[in-house]
């Protein structure tokens, strides 16, 4: 297959459009292609107030197609398509003498499991949340009732972190054997948008994950596999350095020498329970801040110029990045157009921000995180888990501050930029549920993580114009913005470095950063793991 990059073509353009578009760019007899797909497919916005066009990477199978290639050989835009298609790397025996556990049925257990179950080793899933529709049941309640539920919420249950979110599916890992695509492809086998196979950008967004992930589910099972819900991992069975097994919450054993475990960030108590079982942890950065609100119309004009709310171009994103004085860096994460900022908090007492979208993006406001990098050097020293405790005083400091009944606190743009607390919102209104309370957020992060934002927020403004009016909205606190510890793994085996078995992965585990890239590591594992067993 022939590979053509860099191909412009209009925001309207069609089915026809593009055919002659390659049929020129080949220079070939319409007879001479016999087929066509889209590969990638992203926007050049440089000259927003003239003309926007998409710029596209297309597969195209032609007659004689090595002809083509030597007649186009100095074309720096044509070549051959890499081969991304995925092969399992084992088939597991028909007398399977082990099953493999599964701890965590996020994103990355998700794609542990499938591909284990693909090949043929029916893993059995240990989530400790509940399955999706009595999750969602479940993390409405806080968002309309002030209600939660410790064991189902934004980061526990069915789908893990990633379920109720944005969707967006980009990442920047490095990824030689396109496992990303894998997982893109299996997304859109459970229903995805097909689409998310060639924007530069997908996202699916929170509605239709849901259904996503329950027909992957299906399939694990109707694989051999079994998923368990309600069942938490609190203890690992361990005989001189081999994992035997693990012990459930209801007192149950499950032995097996081949355990996943992929828990996610917010698993504290599955992160200390590690510590104090002596598996290696090293504390690793992240990243606390605030959520910040604008209407996205304003994101719209300042990145699409004249093309704002173009059908084909939908709600527009944005990433900052600002080098402060201190020494810090603030960025701009996560962020969500068109969405809603949300109460991701899975602990009582203690409020955390995140944001989410629909697949249409029509919210009226953008939001993303605005956070500040941090470092176990010098801002969280000694033990491994001292990030953790940092998160946890951050998030009880947001609740109270929010009044203590998961509000949460937020304060206008302006205000913070003058030190003063706020007492009245302005034209924005912010989405978060169940509510806020205006104030002082300099009163919740550490003095350098304040004055870093202070300076950053002016300087977005030159590049997003507005960006710091006074009324846009902060909300905190974004304290989760990945992992603050890593389970450290051999580069090769995936296993702990300490305890042979335990296949540590995800996020929580420090190797992950979103869904796309907790998917991919899942993936790796269980061809680790399928190696290991076969
Ligand atoms: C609101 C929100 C929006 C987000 N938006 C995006 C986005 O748009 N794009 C993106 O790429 N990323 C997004 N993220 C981040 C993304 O969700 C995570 O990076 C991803 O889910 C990590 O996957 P994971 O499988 O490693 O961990 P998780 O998704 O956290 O899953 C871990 C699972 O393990 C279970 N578990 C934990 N401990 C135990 C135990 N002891 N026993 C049994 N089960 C256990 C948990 O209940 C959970 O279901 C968002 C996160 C949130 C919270």
């Amino acid at each position: 297959m022939i590979r053509i990059t860099e191909l412009a073509l209009p925001l309207d353009y069609s089915f026809e459009t593009l055919r002659q578009a390659i049929l020129i760019r080949l220079a070939l007899p319409a007879d001479s292609l016999i087929d066509f797909a889209l590969f990638k497919r992203s926007y050049d916005a440089r000259r927003k107030n003239s003309a926007i066009s998409f710029i596209c990477i297309v597969d195209i199978t032609v007659r004689d197609e090595s002809a083509v290639l030597l007649r186009l050989a100095g074309d720096r835009h044509v070549g051959i398509a890499p081969d991304m298609s995925y092969h399992p790397v084992a088939q597991a025996s028909s007398q399977l003498k082990e099953r493999p556990l599964i701890v965590g049925l996020g994103p990355c257990g998700l794609f542990a499991a499938l591909l284990l179950a693909q090949m043929g080793f029916r893993p059995i899933v240990l989530e400790r949340g509940r399955e999706v529709r009595r999750r969602t049941k479940d993390t409405w309640a806080l968002w309309q009732k002030n209600t939660l539920t410790p064991e189902s919420n934004v980061q526990f249950g069915e789908g893990g972190a990633g379920l109720f979110s944005d969707g967006k599916l980009y990442s920047q890992i490095k990824d030689p054997k396109f496992y990303g695509r894998k997982v893109l492809h299996e997304f859109v086998r459970a229903g995805a948008p097909p689409e998310i196979l060639h924007v530069s950008k997908p996202h699916i967004g929170t509605f239709r994950l849901t259904g996503v992930v329950s027909k992957m589910r299906e399939e694990i099972i109707s694989l051999g596999g079994e998923v368990r819900f309600e069942s938490k991992v609190t203890d690992l069975l361990i005989e001189a350095g081999q994992l035997e097994g693990v012990l459930l919450e209801n007192g149950e054993t499950l032995r097996s020498r081949h355990v996943v475990l992929a828990p996610g960030h917010s698993s504290r108590d599955t992160l200390r329970m590690l510590q104090r079982r002596g598996v290696h942890l090293e504390a690793k950065p992240f990243a606390i801040g605030f959520r910040i609100e604008h209407p996205q119309s304003l994101i719209d004009v300042a990145r699409l110029g004249r093309f704002a709310g173009h059908p084909e171009l939908g709600a527009a994103d944005y990433k900052l990045v600002h080098h402060a004085r201190n020494g810090r860096s603030v960025y701009s994460f996560c962020m969500c157009p068109g969405g809603t900022v949300v109460a991701a908090t899975s602990e009582p007492g203690r409020v955390v921000t995140n944001g989410m979208s629909q697949y249409s993006r029509n919210e009226r406001n953008a939001n993303a995180g605005i956070v500040v990098g941090i470092n176990p050097e010098p801002d969280f020293p000694g033990d491994p888990l001292a990030g953790l405790v940092l998160q946890e005083e951050l998030e009880s400091r947001a609740y109270l501050l929010g009044g203590s009944d998961y509000c949460a606190p937020a304060q206008l743009v302006g205000d913070f930029l003058r030190g003063v607390g706020s007492t009245q919102l302005g034209e924005i209104k912010p989405s978060y549920t169940p509510g806020v309370r205006l104030g002082d957020l300099s009163q919740l992060l550490p003095g350098y993580a304040t004055e870093a934002i202070r300076e950053a927020l002016p300087a977005f403004g030159r590049q997003i114009r507005a960006f710091n009016r006074h009324d846009a909205v902060l909300t905190g606190v974004e304290s989760r913005t990945s992992s603050p510890v890593r389970i450290t793994r051999d580069a090769e085996l995936l296993q702990s470095l300490n305890v042979r078995g335990l296949y540590p992965c995800g996020e929580g585990a420090g190797y992950a950063g979103g869904i796309l890239s907790a998917g991919v590591d899942g993936i790796k594992v269980a061809e680790a793991v399928a190696k290991s067993l076969s």
